[in-house]
């Protein structure tokens, strides 16, 4: 499925061209228009899924693999340090194209940004932690 005014649908299809570095039946990988380092690449699926949330079991799971095999290729052709692959779900999460993606990262020793994606750390109580503990465990 397509939605209509989706610019990562668009994009996926080749409606609006991108910086493709890698195509499959599946997936369109492009360069992130606005970067956070050299390479910032993005996993694209072709169909639409909001979220991580709305996203097929058997896809995530392909998603994934494309991901390990990318970051692989890309550190050895970028000759980058490090990686990171962050995907965000939900505007509250950081999310702002609302089509499924995965962010691929490469870092680089002197990139400019924080060693780690940032967030605050929290110091919960034993009781607050067994307490989602309880609520998460399956
Ligand atoms: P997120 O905030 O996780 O939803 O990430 C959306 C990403 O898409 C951002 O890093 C944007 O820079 C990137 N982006 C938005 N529009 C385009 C575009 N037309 N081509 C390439 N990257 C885009
Ligand atoms: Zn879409």
């Amino acid at each position: 499925m397509k939605e209509e005014n989706c610019i990562f649908c668009k994009i996926a299809s080749g409606e609006i061209p991108s910086k493709t570095i890698y195509e499959d039946n599946e997936f369109r990988v492009i360069l992130d228009i606005s970067p956070a380092s050299k390479g910032h690449a993005l996993i694209i699926p072709r169909e639409h899924y909001a979220d991580i949330y709305e996203l097929p079991e058997d896809m995530a799971g392909h998603v994934m693999v494309l991901a390990k095999k990318l970051a692989a290729h890309m550190t050895e052709a970028l000759n980058c340090d490090g990686f990171n692959i962050v995907q965000n779900n939900g505007e509250v999460a950081g999310q702002t194209v609302f089509h499924f993606h995965m962010h691929l990262i490469p870092r680089y020793r002197e990139d400019g940004n924080q060693d780690k994606l940032c967030w605050n750390h929290l110091e919960l109580s034993q009781e607050e932690l067994e307490d989602i503990c309880r609520k998460l465990r399956k």
